[in-house]
């Protein structure tokens, strides 16, 4: 049986819709009728052929990882999921064998492959996913939310790294993540949350979505003199890097209350220098954060869900995913939310 997917056909820029064979499954995984998937910045990076995507993706594959389906086949026993239900699923697939995975620190995994990274992933009308890596989802969600749970789990993860209660914190970028770890802070209850970034369209987004949030345009001021305006005295609680600037992270390394406590998501460039004698006389905690702490991540953002956390503002566009280009157009607007292809319509 043949199916459509998008598919990164050779080692250059672009994608190509095709039709393939719809996966075989083997034992231990499901087969997922894909519903909705949504675009990550990780698949615009191989749209462009960057150079991680160079050194990362073995091309002809299918790619996307972010998605909501259902479950049509299964092989091997669970009695956690059956045929017909409704499912996401985390998207980093580890090995089971090592010393974290054995004591459940799964998102420790050093032999962690991504899927439609380092295997065929879900822009495609079926896809093959283990069993194991399987959410279920709640019928009171919206089943669309679902497809942005992936990006959602990395703000998750990254916001409540640290005790958020009270705290006063600095977010810089305000991408899809950076937002809506900004919503996340103000429903578990930080005090004062502001966010920076370079793009007035992604700080008004963040308004859309947050409108409690204090955003800055660190082009037109400083982050020193925004803590004057909001009456703070003595520096930022928590951090929240997501931009990958390294700019960015220096001047919230300049704005931290003694102690403070940073949490790094956003990928710095090799070369970025840090004043460290400033990290160090100010015992500041630096952590960096990859993916979900799998499953507890899931558990949270289910949570915060049903208890009122609101981000579907979060999402900007909506495509039938014939109409892919236009997608990742918008993604490459540098303006946009998150964007979902629809594969719910055949
Ligand atoms: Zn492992």
């Amino acid at each position: 049986m043949k199916m459509d997917a998008i598919i990164k056909p050779a080692a250059q820029p672009g994608l190509e819709l095709v039709r393939k064979e719809v996966p075989v499954i083997n034992d231990g995984e499901a087969l997922v009728k894909v519903h909705y998937s949504a675009i990550c910045g990780t698949d615009v990076h191989i749209y462009d052929w960057n150079q991680w995507a160079q050194d990362t993706i073995k091309p002809p594959m299918t790619i996307g990882h972010e998605f909501v389906g259902e479950i049509v086949e299964l092989k091997g026993n669970t009695s956690a999921f059956k045929v017909g239900d409704i499912v996401s699923a985390e998207g980093h697939v580890v090995c089971g064998k090592c010393r974290n995975c054995r004591a459940g620190r799964r998102h420790l995994c050093p032999n962690t492959k991504g899927i439609g990274v380092n295997r065929d992933g879900i822009f495609a009308e079926y896809a093959s996913i283990p069993i194991n890596n399987l959410w279920l989802t709640d019928k009171d969600i919206p089943e669309k939310m679902y497809a942005i749970f992936d990006p959602y789990g990395n703000a998750t993860h990254t916001a409540l790294k640290f005790p958020m209660i009270g705290e006063d914190v600095l977010i810089t970028g305000a991408g899809p993540i950076g937002i809506m770890a900004a919503a996340i802070c103000r429903h578990v209850g930080a005090k004062n949350i502001v966010l920076t970034d370079i793009s007035d369209a992604r700080l008004e987004l963040a308004k859309k979505v947050c409108p409690s949030v204090i955003t800055v345009n660190t082009l037109n001021k400083r982050i020193k003199d925004v803590q004057k305006e909001i009456g703070m005295t003595e520096g930022f609680d928590v951090g929240l890097e997501m931009s990958g600037s390294g700019i960015a992270f220096n001047e919230m390394l300049d704005n931290m209350i003694m102690g403070g406590k940073i949490a790094m998501l956003g990928l710095q460039s090799s070369d970025t220098k840090i004043n460290w004698n400033n990290m160090i006389f100010n015992m500041i905690t630096l952590q960096g954060i990859y993916g979900r702490e799998v499953f507890e991540t899931w558990h949270k953002m289910t949570a915060m869900l049903k208890s009122g956390l609101d981000i579907s503002k979060i999402i900007t566009g909506e495509y039938d995913y014939h109409d892919f280009e236009k997608g990742f157009a918008d993604m490459k607007s540098g303006k946009s939310g998150k964007i979902i292809l629809d594969w719910a319509k055949n």
